[in-house]
């Protein structure tokens, strides 16, 4: 792409759209504000051999499944990419992220970097934006408030953290998450790109 955002009439529309950005700066919550806004979008749904944290549900937050069924997906061709984080595998299921495609719906990823990577090889039309913290002091402060993870995998998260940040240039835009509404406002226009040309 150009990268020269939503407003450029010269480029296609952006049908794929990754999001990525490091743990705890606020991908779910943008995410959740998105959804609420009812746009028509297709949310892919991975699948990870993470166990569920309280509150997510099966086959909306993710598909939970075990190392076994995991690896199956893989060596069936299944996944669109996959990558292992933090000690647990995720992937996205091709097929779903293809039929909404094929049926004109806007979809969206919310993977991790080596993911991303993996998507951009194989569909290089995808539109990569990355969502960013305010600052590095306020990902560290997020991170640590959560309480859901044990130190030594905040430990691990913050040292992926800072290697997702210093992706920044592979990516075609940046939101930054100083308000969850806003960035969600803002992240849409580049899942929906610009409205066609009026004629
Ligand atoms: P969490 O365990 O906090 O839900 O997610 C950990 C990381 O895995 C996040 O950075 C999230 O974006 C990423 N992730 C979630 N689903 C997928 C996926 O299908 N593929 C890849 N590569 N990363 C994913």
């Amino acid at each position: 792409t150009d990268g020269t955002g939503a407003g450029s009439g010269a480029r296609v529309r952006p049908r794929l759209t990754v999001l990525s950005g490091p743990s705890g700066v606020g991908k779910s919550s943008v995410l959740a504000e998105l959804r609420r806004m009812g746009p028509d979008v297709h949310f892919s749904v991975s699948v990870t051999t993470r166990k569920p944290r309280p509150g997510e549900v099966d086959g909306v937050h993710y598909h939970f499944v075990d190392r076994a069924e995991f690896d199956k997906m893989v060596d069936n061709g299944e996944l669109l990419e996959h990558a292992e984080f933090a000690g647990n595998c995720y992937g996205t299921p091709r097929a779903p992220v293809l039929a909404a495609l094929a049926s004109g719906l806007p979809s969206l990823l919310e993977i991790e970097l080596q993911g991303a990577r993996q998507v951009r090889a194989a569909m290089p039309e995808a539109q990569l934006v990355m969502l960013a913290p305010p600052s590095w002091e306020d990902l560290v402060g997020r991170l640590t408030g959560r309480g859901t993870e044990d130190p030594a995998v905040v430990a691990r998260r913050l040292e992926i953290a800072r290697e997702e940040l210093a992706a920044e240039p592979e990516f075609d835009q940046v939101v930054v998450n100083d308000d969850v509404k806003s960035a969600a406002t803002r992240l849409l226009h580049l899942v929906v790109g610009p409205a066609p040309d009026a004629r």
